[in-house]
């Protein structure tokens, strides 16, 4: 039975767009348009999907955009060049690469080649220095979007026990870097922590961004603690399927229909545990390209002193 308190993402992802909407608006009437470069090379099907969705975003909230788009052949100098270019542009405010790139490409030099001012993915070395140092820079959009989620839902975060499994650098790191700039007590857990659940157990706020479906499970997960679900797992084997979702009838119809589903790195049960709980799908997902236009606005701001 689920007790948790559901936090959907759909409206503070709305609310966020409405806000992003608002100021474009104002920044245009002084004659400054924020702008967005998607930089995509190659064919990758998701990858495309992902851009054209960033794109519309852009033209929905009243945000200029460009889609350069590269063939996978594409050199690591070519794509340097194509970088400095929108370096020096002063209608883009934001420069976008999406990920992942061709396996020849130096990925690396790619990404440190963006100017951190117009950095809206809070990727570049400088920002991450921001973000650690409590400056103001460019954050992460997903790790933006969960600190979103926790203002907006009014769940307290200072002084509160805050427990991030997963350290990757586009997760996992800066959001225990903001709960920790939001003073929370934090512990960065991984794949060498001993006792997870236990550590787990401690944490008021618990995010979970593993990548592994369904890996928290009730015992991980203190009774009326908020647990933010970050995995996004396709899941097609019916074994672990079945030890999700067996009986929910909704996911057995979209299973038998569409071969998979999509499932958190949070089992089900925790809703029967939790105090709160973002759902997957509909929850820290639908705040990613929020955030995205929130930064380009934010980036448009910054790079002009406002
Ligand atoms: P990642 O780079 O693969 O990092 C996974 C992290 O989980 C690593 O730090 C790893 O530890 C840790 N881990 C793996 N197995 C573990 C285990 N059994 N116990 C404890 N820790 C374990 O993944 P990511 O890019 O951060 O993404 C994580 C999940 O979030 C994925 O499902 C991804 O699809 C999803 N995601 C969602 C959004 C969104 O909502 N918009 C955005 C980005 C990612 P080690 O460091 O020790 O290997």
């Amino acid at each position: 039975m689920t007790t948790a308190r559901i936090l959907d993402g759909a409206p503070i992802a709305s609310a966020i767009k409405a806000e992003v909407a608002e100021e474009a608006k104002q920044l245009t009437s002084r004659g400054i348009c924020p702008g967005l470069a998607a930089v995509l090379v190659g064919h990758d099907p998701g990858s495309e999907i992902y851009v054209r969705n960033k794109v519309k975003a852009c033209h929905e909230l009243g945000l200029h955009s460009e889609q350069l788009t590269l063939p996978e052949t594409v050199s690591t100098e070519d794509l340097l060049r194509l970088i400095a270019d929108l370096n020096s542009r002063n209608e883009i405010d934001g420069i976008l690469i999406q990920l992942p790139l061709p396996p020849h490409i130096d990925e690396h030099k790619v990404l440190l080649a963006v100017d951190p001012a117009k950095d809206v993915d809070g990727f570049h070395p400088m920002n991450v220095g921001y973000l650690s140092t409590g400056r103001p820079g460019l954050v992460p959009c997903t790790p933006a979007g969960i600190m979103e989620i926790l203002y907006r839902s009014k769940i307290p975060v200072r002084g509160a026990e805050g427990v991030v499994v997963g350290r990757s650098d586009i997760v996992g790191k800066p959001t225990a870097m903001l709960l920790l700039n939001a003073n929370a007590t934090v512990t960065l857990c991984h794949s060498k922590t001993r006792d997870l659940a236990s550590v787990c157990r401690r944490a008021d706020i618990l995010v979970a961004a593993i990548g592994r479906p369904g890996i928290i499970t009730r015992n991980f997960v203190k009774p009326g603690a908020t647990v933010i679900d970050v995995g996004i797992n396709r899941v097609s084997d019916p074994e672990v399927f079945a030890r999700l979702f067996a009986g929910n009838a909704k996911r057995e119809e979209t299973f038998r229909t569409k071969g998979s589903v999509v499932a958190g790195d949070v089992h089900p049960e925790v809703a029967e545990v939790a105090g709160a709980l973002t759902p997957v799908p509909g929850g820290v997902g639908l705040l990613t390209i929020a955030m995205l236009m929130s930064n380009t606005v934010r980036a448009a701001k910054l790079r002009r002193g406002i």
